[in-house]
Formats: structure tokens, C-alpha cells, sequence
């Protein structure tokens, strides 16, 4: 009997995301907008050892809907939050590659969000690790995302950016470990938009060939990261729209 469906339809089967149609923010609901990692180094072709090398369809829809998004949220005067991974050149990340060297066009802003640099509504945070949150510490201890949240009293935070399952999955499931915590008040929810996110390609055929590469198929690693985020509580939406 043909069966069309492929291995990937099957293991999303396993593991379905279930996303919540869409959501509709409202001025009232003291919205916040995270960014993580829509830097050059990650997104744009050719830029480094981590970004793609030639077109590629998943990460352009997240840099256009990322920034169509921090339009909306900047013409009303909402608070952004965009990290931004950045490195010293003699500190690798291990795992990863030499990537996203601090002063290279690696680490700045794709070019569809160079003009956030210049929002006031806008606050910027290099970071030199893959979580987010924890790359928001102070020496002092002090956490600007935590301040961030506190100082404009934000309930619901929407989060896009690359990687979902890295990045953006490590910043959300440690935010809501510390909403859970009530050491970050007044966040109520944390959501995270499917069109808005994106992670890189490895084919598992690619990654043989590569001396300690592990495989990370896009579609399948995008999946498993909304998957992961919902599964520690994350709202994961399709659509976002604001109310009028
Ligand atoms: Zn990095």
C-alpha cells in the first residue's frame, strides 16, 4: 500500500507540538518582545562558521516575521529585548565553532533589525553564552533581563529568534524556571511564536563527514525545540495579531 508519509511526518506525530492557534495582544496585557540571536553570525549567508551557506527558507521567514513583529511592538512604544550572542575571540563555545566574534559583522543585528539600535523603546544585551538569561547576569549578580522585566512591569513575554532549540529554548525554559521561582515578578506567561523562530541545518548525511559534528536536521530540531518549550510550560502560537 503507498504511503506518502515521510519518517519526519511520523516522529512530529510522536511528539505533536499542538500549537495554540494565535494569540491577540492588547495594550493592556504588558507585553514584552525577546529577540535572541538574530545576528549576522547566525542568519545571514555566508557570515561565519554558524550561519547558513546558502538560502534558506526556515531562518528568512523568522528574520522577516522578527522583524515585522518589533515593528508592531515599536510604533506602539512596547518594550524590546534583543540579545545578541557575541564573543571574545579567545573564549570559544564549546561545542560550536569560532562564531559571532565581538567587533565582526557576526555579532551585529541582521541587517532587517539594524534599526533597532536606534529605538528608545529598545534595550540591547550582548552575551557570551547560549543562554540568555544566565548571559543577562552581572558580575554583581544583578540580571538585566530580570531588571528589564521589573522596571517595565511586564506579564507576558513573546520570544522569537534562533535557535529554537538551543537559545531561545535555554532562555525560555530557565525564565519560566524562574517565574516559577517568583524571583521574577510580575511575568505571568511566557509565549513563543512557531514562525518566528528558527535553528540551523546538519543533515545527518553532512555531519558524517564533519570531525565531531552531531547531526541537526532543521525541521525535525525546530519541532523538538517548541515541543521542549510547551512541555516546561511555554504558550507555542502559529499567529499573532493586535488588537485594534
Ligand atoms: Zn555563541
Amino acid at each position: 500500500m503507498a504511503n506518502d508519509e515521510t519518517i519526519l511526518d511520523q516522529l512530529k506525530k510522536e511528539i505533536p507540538v499542538d500549537e495554540e492557534e494565535s494569540i491577540v495582544l492588547n495594550g493592556n496585557s504588558s507585553v514584552g518582545l525577546v529577540i535572541v540571536d538574530v545576528v549576522n553570525g547566525f542568519c545571514t549567508v555566508g557570515s561565519g562558521n554558524m550561519a547558513p551557506t546558502k538560502h534558506n527558507e526556515q531562518i528568512s521567514i523568522m528574520v522577516d516575521e522578527t522583524a515585522k513583529l518589533a515593528r508592531e511592538f515599536c510604533n506602539r512604544k512596547w518594550p524590546v529585548f534583543a540579545l545578541l550572542d557575541s564573543h571574545h575571540p579567545d573564549i570559544p563555545e564549546n561545542p560550536y565553532p569560532p562564531h559571532c566574534i565581538i567587533g565582526t559583522e557576526e555579532s551585529e543585528l541582521v541587517p532587517a533589525l539594524k534599526w533597532l539600535e536606534s529605538e528608545s523603546c529598545v534595550t540591547l544585551r550582548r552575551k557570551d553564552c547560549i543562554n540568555g538569561f544566565v548571559g543577562s547576569m552581572e558580575k554583581d549578580g544583578s540580571n538585566v533581563f530580570v531588571d528589564w522585566v521589573k522596571e517595565k512591569q511586564i506579564k507576558v513575554i513573546v520570544v522569537v529568534g534562533i535557535c529554537t532549540d538551543i537559545c531561545v529554548f535555554d532562555f525560555v525554559a530557565t525564565t519560566l524556571s524562574a517565574r516559577n521561582h517568583s524571583v521574577l515578578p510580575p511575568l505571568e506567561d511566557v509565549v513563543v511564536y512557531s514562525r518566528g523562530c528558527a535553528t540551523f541545518d546538519l543533515p545527518v548525511h553532512v555531519a558524517k563527514d564533519i570531525k565531531g559534528a552531531q547531526a541537526h536536521p532543521q525541521e525535525l530540531m525546530h519541532h523538538v525545540g517548541l515541543y521542549m518549550a510547551k512541555g516546561r510550560g511555554a504558550k507555542v502560537v502559529s499567529e499573532i495579531s493586535f488588537e485594534t
